[in-house]
């Protein structure tokens, strides 16, 4: 039998290097709460664990982290088929997406993205725009649908968005569309007002999904946000937007641990093309890097 030299981690040759890599994660926008949670959930796993005794711990700690990141990231990935889903739907029974984030995130330009991806693939949904009190949301949104063919229902301004909801996907049976993609508010200085609003939203359209936009480059913020969200409406999964824009890639670990939720699909660009299904991989590279 071969021996193997080995020694036990302890807690005092382990401390400085997860303080650094703390300090690390903290440098990629990855919230502060969210990386002392993995360290010490590292400290519990690593402390009295036996390594190799000639092996560089700083890199087995590095290891261990890499680990434990990709965990959090592709926890509760489940991949959808979304054009699978739509083509299977009754007309009666049209699938319902509801997409929530805080204004500037990207949310319209994201609707904007799925309606291209569904008409790419021959299914025209109906876009929804029940954010009834920012006039320059509903002009945005009117245009992309313009642009997509795709048909538009929108409110006066000021009007109940629950009844724009109740409208569109009336409208979608009516007509025999399968998918209804609805933009909702993001006003955040009046928390309790949005939350009500977005229940009653969640209640009138039944959706299927309850997606979440994330802006990659808000970091800290996006954690408030995340809680907000998802305890208004719970989420079924998170977009994240600009990625394109973003070096440090903490934001993504950040939603991810704090919900528990996946990130399905990463805005990286600004064009109707510029969505891709999320890769957690390419994520832990740029946070450790
Ligand atoms: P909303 O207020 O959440 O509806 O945000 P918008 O959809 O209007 O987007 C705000 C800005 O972010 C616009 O200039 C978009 O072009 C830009 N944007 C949205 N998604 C992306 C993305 O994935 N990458 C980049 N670089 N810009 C994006």
């Amino acid at each position: 039998t071969e021996v193997v030299a080995t020694k036990e981690i302890s807690e005092e040759e382990l401390e400085p290097i997860l303080e650094e890599l703390v300090l690390s994660l903290a440098e990629s926008d990855v919230a502060f709460e969210v990386a002392e949670e993995i360290a010490q959930k590292l400290r519990g796993k690593l402390v009295g664990s036996k390594v190799p005794r000639f092996k560089n711990l700083r890199d087995h700690v590095v290891k261990a982290l890499e680990e434990s990141i990709l965990e959090v990231l592709s926890r509760s990935y489940k991949p959808i088929d979304l054009l699978g889903e739509a083509s299977r739907r009754q007309p009666e029974n049209p699938l319902r997406i509801v997409f929530f984030g805080v204004n500037g995130v990207g949310k319209t330009t994201t609707i904007a993205k799925f309606a291209y991806m569904l008409r790419s693939h021959g299914i025209t949904p109906v876009i929804a725009a029940a954010d009834t009190y920012r006039a320059g949301a509903q002009e945005q949104l009117r245009k992309h649908a313009e642009r997509l063919g795709a048909p538009f229902i929108g409110g006066r301004y000021g009007a109940d968005p629950a009844a724009v909801v109740y409208d569109a996907v009336e409208y979608a049976r009516a007509r025999g569309y399968r998918v209804v993609l609805i933009d909702t508010a993001g006003r955040l200085h009046t928390d309790r007002d949005l939350m009500e609003e977005l229940r009653k939203i969640t209640r009138v359209a039944k959706p299927d999904y309850r997606v979440l936009i994330v802006d990659s480059l808000t970091g800290n913020d996006a954690v408030e946000q995340a809680k907000f969200f998802d305890k208004a409406v719970g989420i079924d999964f998170i977009v994240l937007t600009k990625v394109d824009a973003d070096v440090k890639g903490g934001t993504a670990l950040s939603v991810a641990a704090v919900t528990g939720k996946p990130i399905l699909f990463m805005g990286v660009g600004q064009r109707y093309e510029d969505l891709e299904p999320f890769e957690p991989r390419r994520f832990v590279e740029r946070i450790l890097s």
